[in-house]
């Protein structure tokens, strides 16, 4: 079976580490990107992968960039939910413009993304939806209100979906990652950082591969029995604090 991939948020950070593994593992792969053009192209002259432009926050943006993949590359059965912001400040502080970037790109991003796929999905009786969530949805964080809503609801968001399509051959699951070295954790202050670090029992950031392999591992087609789940790849981190 030939495989089709779209990988938001995929030329950078953990999304360009998933675009990468599931292109060795067969998938053609559309990693798709929203302002950052240079890096999107550096990406794509390095890797072969395909890259597309739009945002994930923008309802109808999303309808027409699946069309142009499925154009291009033909029907999508797996679609990786990865792009993501943080705009990080105390509720008190927060305007509501830091809330709602960050609610209608981690969030209304899940909504925007799977709805032109999913009918296509339960049509072929086949489908794998990967959602990036984060342990701050699980656990909530200070200074993150928005995001950690977000977060927590794109793990409700992939039980429910779970469990509307499993008879449809579709596997919907969330990996929570920990703190993973990119750019995102690149803008915390240091000195924070070395404080989250500090409560990681296996004493470092994680890796932008150690999400990938999970995600290719659930993408693939004789994961089927796997839906519904919430992978937490943290280092230990949840557990200990
Ligand atoms: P990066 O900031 O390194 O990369 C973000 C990617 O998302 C970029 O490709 C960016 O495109 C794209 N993107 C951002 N906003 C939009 C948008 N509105 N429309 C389309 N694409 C967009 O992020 P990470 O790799 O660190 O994070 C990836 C995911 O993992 C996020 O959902 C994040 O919340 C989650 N996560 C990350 C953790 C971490 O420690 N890094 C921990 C837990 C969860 P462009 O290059 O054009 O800006």
């Amino acid at each position: 079976m030939s495989r089709v991939a779209i990988v938001t948020g995929g030329t950078r950070g953990i999304g360009a580490a998933i675009a990468r593994g599931l292109k060795a593992d067969g998938f053609s792969v559309a990693a798709t990107y929203h302002g950052n053009d240079e890096k999107a192209q550096a990406f794509k002259a390095e890797t072969g992968i395909h890259v597309f432009k739009w945002d994930v926050a923008d309802h109808e943006a999303c309808a027409d960039g699946v069309a142009r993949v499925e154009a291009d590359l033909g029907p999508v059965d797996t679609l990786v939910n990865n792009a993501g912001i943080t705009r990080d400040a105390t509720l008190h502080k927060m305007s509501y413009d830091q809330w709602s970037a960050v609610i209608r790109t981690n969030l209304d991003s899940m909504f925007n993304m799977t709805r032109p796929l999913i009918e296509g999905m339960r049509e072929r009786g086949f489908g794998r939806i990967v959602n990036i969530s984060s342990i701050n949805g699980q656990k909530g964080q200070m200074g993150q209100s928005n995001y950690s809503a977000a977060k927590a609801g794109v793990i409700g968001f992939t039980k429910a979906l779970a469990q509307e399509n499993a008879r449809k051959g579709i596997t919907v699951n969330c990996i929570c990652p920990g703190y993973i070295d990119t750019d995102m954790v690149a803008a915390v202050p240091e000195k924070v950082l070395e404080g989250i670090v500090s409560g990681i029992p296996v004493g470092r950031l994680g890796k932008a591969d150690e999400i990938a392999d999970m995600t290719v591992y659930l993408a693939r087609e004789q994961c089927g029995f796997t839906t519904g789940a919430v992978f937490t790849v943290n280092g230990g981190q949840y557990i200990a604090n």
